[in-house]
């Protein structure tokens, strides 16, 4: 098909799930996208926090032709080395004790779901099963993860969902306190909020969270799908905070752009569980696991992390001092920024990749800024430049 077809064809193949700019991609290198005219655009979205290496990466490319010829899937009925391997440098790095693998973020916090469910049931019965979770919160698209996902956009049309959820405000220690209680099997909760705004959970709330979860036997779960592995400058986006959940999830970049999911449990949650009681086909199969390696290991040095945070001040710095009326708040953590504007975002980020820079937005008035954490500072001024430009037009 000629890439001009590709628009066109699209609207009659394809289900209408997405509304795409008529741009086709054909090549990515390092921090740049190149579309089917040959035209460069610096990408800022990473595939949605997905491609924190950048693209084609040198060694993730080396790792996954290596591993492609010499084994890509077996299911998970086998043992396979990368599997396990991986599995070891999460436990060793995280307060976890075990790792349950899948494919996608909505599956680990369906699988986060199952587990906190299993747990109670076991521990204290059928009626410990209500789950909180928070106002614009993200979880995912699949039915359990949906029904813990805030916007009603999003819900209603798909009902009934689980019942026994509540939402309460982020950081709002009364609310909190109201909601969780003998009957509450876990909480929910994004450290830093991505699709919903770019709202900050504060590192007091995440303490008394972890009090009240303690105090009526509930589990604390930590989605750090999108926030986790080193965007925020933190191996994980809780350890900013000090406060370890029971369970965290994982996914968006932790492949380097192939499709996993991870569910992360202390020995506790694990030992409520059997053979049988969840599985997956596909899942961290030796080809996303090696890959997986290659992203672990560069993004857990604390070099890395560091210079992550160095970078998300900067910009963050930057974006504080332009002067437009239209920005009421600039917000977020290391390489995961929110700029709120007093109108919807949409005609910025129209704007911005005609300049030739991709940003995309986290709910109608937030400009979403998540560059691949291997951003240089020049590749940052040369993103900052245009964005200054196209935010001087609105
Ligand atoms: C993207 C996202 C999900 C869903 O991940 P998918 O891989 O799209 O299913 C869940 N939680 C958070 C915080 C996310 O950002």
């Amino acid at each position: 098909m000629k890439p001009s077809e590709i628009p066109q064809a699209e609207a009659r193949y394809i289900v209408p799930t997405y509304s795409r700019p008529d741009v086709v991609f054909i090549h990515g290198e390092g921090v740049y996208l190149f579309d089917s005219e040959g035209k460069r655009y610096l990408d800022w979205v990473s595939g949605i926090a997905v491609t924190a290496l950048g693209h084609s990466d040198p060694e993730w490319v080396q790792a996954v032709r290596d591993q492609a010829g010499k084994l890509t899937h077996v299911s998970n009925l086998y043992h396979t080395a990368p599997h396990v391997e991986l599995a070891q440098r999460l436990v060793e790095s995280s307060f976890a004790d075990r790792v349950y693998y899948c494919n996608s973020g909505a599956e680990a916090n369906e699988a986060a779901l199952k587990f906190a469910r299993k747990w109670a049931g076991v521990h204290f019965g059928a009626s410990k099963k209500h789950i909180v979770a928070f106002e614009h919160c993200f979880h995912g698209r699949t039915y359990g993860a949906l029904s813990l996902t805030y916007k009603a956009k999003y819900r209603m049309p798909f009902a009934p969902l689980l019942p026994d959820i509540s939402f309460i405000p982020l950081n709002d220690i009364e609310a909190a306190q109201h909601a969780i209680g003998e009957t509450t099997c876990a909480v929910f909760i994004e450290p830093l909020q991505g699709e919903g705004g770019i709202h900050a959970a504060e590192g007091v709330f995440l303490s008394e969270l972890r009090s009240l979860c303690n105090a009526h036997e509930a589990l604390l779960v930590y989605d750090e799908v999108q926030c986790g592995l080193g965007r925020t400058g933190y191996l994980w986006a809780h350890d900013a905070h000090g406060v370890n959940p029971d369970i965290m999830t994982l996914a968006k970049p932790l492949a380097g752009g192939l499709p996993i999911g991870a569910t992360l449990v202390t020995e506790e949650i694990a030992k409520t569980i059997r053979v049988g009681d969840h599985g997956s086909t596909f899942a961290a199969g030796p080809l996303v696991c090696r890959a997986a390696q290659v992203v672990f290991d560069r993004i857990s040095r604390p070099e890395f992390l560091q210079a992550v945070r160095s970078k998300g001040e900067k910009v963050m710095s930057q974006l504080t001092k332009v002067d437009s009326d239209h920005i009421l708040d600039v917000r977020g953590s290391g390489l995961l920024i929110g700029v709120e504007f007093d109108q919807p975002v949409k005609p910025l980020i129209d704007a911005a990749r005609g300049r030739g820079l991709l940003v995309v937005n986290a709910g109608e008035n937030v400009l979403r800024i998540c560059p691949p954490l291997v951003i240089s500072d020049e590749e940052l001024e040369e993103g900052m430049e245009t964005l200054g430009d196209c935010i001087a037009d609105l």
